[in-house]
């Protein structure tokens, strides 16, 4: 019997949902690359259901209790009075979503005596202190491309809200206003603009895919040159590193994980190399941006708008600067957590757990540490690190 220990975000404030807006979600069962979507053995929800809150339990609960398993969920996660914190000290499973991180430093991995897997529900494992996870022989896995095609989209509306100057615009009609130029005073075509991503993987080559039909000029750079036929046939155009490709971009979205190569690589010094203008789209983590270098940049005019869903730590505090800052178009980090994307992302942790109960192999796609060392996944996009540090900060949400 096992111990499974889930982090999950609250409910909504007007109570779990009894109704949604559409009765359907399409049925999504391979991704672009031929990767098939996950395939437990059965589930126990209805696609299309909120499922990465507190009452949806990424419905595993039936499934858990069924094999004998204990299942603890709670949102409260920051502070060593945390729930999260005292139930950790026993828990064998500890499942967290990336829009809601259980920040896993090196100390609370130490607390953690009966700790062997550590699954995010979603992409992106940095909120765990992936070095101390290596040291400490835990497997790490995520559900690699369960939610990579809706930050995509997520990115692509961005782009277009801040090249567009949408939201300035549609909150001029929220107050009343017709107010045509000063709505259209920062608005521009995104035909013809060089779009440049940082990191090409999953995410980053769906954004491009979608952006080709805009007429714009597309660039790139990665730890791993894609194939040349790809480049041909997306007409790319590939950088060696990330401060030879941002000169040549009007707009830069950044879709690398957040590992010791990528933290804070956008700070002021590769910023002021940035065409005056540039936007930044930033769905990838928070900490690859410099958080005051980003105030700075908007308020001198260097960049026009920064636009993500991602911010360090999550929650953040109050006064957080991203939330005031002139120009961006910041939402809570939503856009892996669709209703789309919860399907598929709470499919995948069931097959994770129920390749680890039956003693099978996790898909390699899905590892990040294995057997004290990157692995699968991990290894071909992190290199090995710790990126928690100044997490305990999230506390200060509730202040
Ligand atoms: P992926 O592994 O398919 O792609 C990541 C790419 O980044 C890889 O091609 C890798 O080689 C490249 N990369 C790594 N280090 C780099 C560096 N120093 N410079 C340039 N490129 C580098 O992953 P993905 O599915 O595309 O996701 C990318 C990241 O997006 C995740 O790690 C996660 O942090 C973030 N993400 C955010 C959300 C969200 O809801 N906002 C959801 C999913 C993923």
């Amino acid at each position: 019997m096992a111990k499974i220990l889930a982090v999950l975000y609250d409910d909504p404030v007007s109570g779990y949902p009894t109704t949604y807006s559409r009765d359907l979600i399409p049925t999504i069962s391979s991704y672009p690359d031929g990767q098939t979507a996950p395939s437990p053995r059965q589930i126990d929800f209805i696609p299309g259901q909120l499922l990465g809150s507190v009452t949806g339990e990424l419905g595993l609960r039936s499934f858990l209790e069924g094999a004998g398993h204990t299942l603890t969920v709670t949102s409260d996660k920051d502070g060593p009075e945390s729930v999260f914190e005292r139930e950790l000290l026993d828990a064998d499973v500890v499942i967290s979503q990336p829009f809601w991180p259980a920040y896993l430093t090196a100390e609370r991995i130490a607390k953690a005596r009966n700790l062997k897997l550590v699954i995010t529900a979603g992409i992106g494992s940095d909120h765990v202190d992936l070095e101390a996870a290596i040291a400490r022989g835990l497997t790490v896995a995520e559900v690699t491309y369960s939610n990579s095609i809706s930050v995509a989209e997520h990115v692509v509306m961005m782009i277009l809200a801040l090249v567009r100057n949408y939201i300035p615009s549609y909150g001029y009609v929220l107050r009343g206003g017709w107010n045509i130029a000063d709505c259209v005073e920062r608005s521009y075509d995104l035909e013809g603009m060089a779009v440049g991503t940082v990191g090409a993987g999953r995410i980053g080559l769906a954004v491009l895919r979608r952006l080709r039909g805009f007429d714009v000029e597309l660039h790139y750079t990665d730890r791993h040159r894609l194939p040349i036929d790809v480049e041909r046939a997306h007409g790319l155009t590939f950088h060696s590193t990330t401060a030879e490709m941002v000169p040549n971009c009007d707009v830069v979205t950044i879709n690398a994980p957040l590992h010791p190569e990528t933290e804070n690589l956008f700070d002021d010094a590769l910023i002021s190399t940035m065409r005056r203008g540039a936007y930044i789209v930033n769905t990838a983590r928070a900490k690859i941006c410099n958080r005051d270098a980003i105030v700075r940049a908007l308020e001198s005019g260097q960049i026009a708008g920064y636009a993500g869903d991602v911010w360090f730590p999550q929650p953040p505090p109050k006064n957080h600067p991203w939330r005031t800052m002139p120009h961006h178009a910041m939402t809570p980090h939503i856009s892996g957590s669709s209703l789309s994307a919860q399907a598929r992302y709470s499919a995948g942790t069931r097959e994770i757990l129920e390749c680890w109960f039956d003693d099978r192999p996790i898909r390699d796609e899905y590892l990040i540490v294995n057997s004290g060392q990157l692995a699968g996944a991990g290894a071909h996009a992190y290199s090995a690190g710790d990126s928690t540090s100044g997490s305990e900060e999230a506390t200060e949400f509730e202040r």
